[in-house]
């Protein structure tokens, strides 16, 4: 089995001026296609080539964990954000969010606080623990929390290549912006 690069759900301007055309270009078209492109590589003709991303990434390490994580942080990514996000969660998502951080508003200031707060290129992820209880987790590079058996449900990219055409060094503002395109509807699927 061959993986391929994901359709975005949206147009490639659709997200402006949040993320830009260009910012999508590189990051979407060459970026992601390239950790496709470097999985299916990495798994031709190994016991990995019919697994699915978690079963890989839980697995594997080195270039092959990388890669694996890299497609499954990817794929989410893009897949959370809309024209139309914004706002706030509703139903169980937010009730669980208010009751382990107290307000939406503050679990968004914890989250952006660690994502900002990251050294070097990965991910903040909003995951869900086996006993149901949710956490922030900060990901090196290409990892996901699904290598230790965690939900990711929301994840913001904090490598260079996700904000510099668009916001060059000022990783605080891409973060800030970014709540404006996330779409609650489809992290509430998630949980
Ligand atoms: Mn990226």
């Amino acid at each position: 089995m061959k993986y391929e690069l994901i359709k975005l759900p949206y147009e490639l301007n659709a997200l402006e001026p949040v993320m830009s055309q260009k910012t999508l270009e590189f990051h979407w078209g060459k970026h992601l296609q390239a950790y496709v492109n470097n999985l299916n590589k990495l798994i031709e003709g190994t016991p990995f080539e019919n697994e699915p991303l978690d079963v890989i990434i839980a697995k594997a390490e080195g270039p092959l964990f990388n890669n694996a994580g890299q497609v499954l942080n990817h794929n989410m990514f893009f897949q959370q954000f809309s024209a139309k996000g914004g706002g706030a969660p509703k139903g169980k998502l937010a009730e669980k969010i208010n009751a382990t951080w107290g307000s939406f508003e503050n679990f968004q200031k914890e989250f952006t606080t660690a994502a900002a707060g990251l050294f070097g290129s990965g991910w903040t992820w909003l995951a869900r623990e086996k006993d149901g209880s949710l956490i922030i987790t900060k990901e090196a590079n290409g990892s996901n929390p699904v290598a230790r058996g965690l939900v990711p449900i929301l994840g913001f990219d904090v490598w260079e290549h996700a904000y510099y055409l668009d916001y060059q060094n000022r990783r605080p503002d891409f973060l800030q912006e970014l709540w404006k395109i996330t779409d609650w509807d489809i992290i509430e699927e998630r949980y």
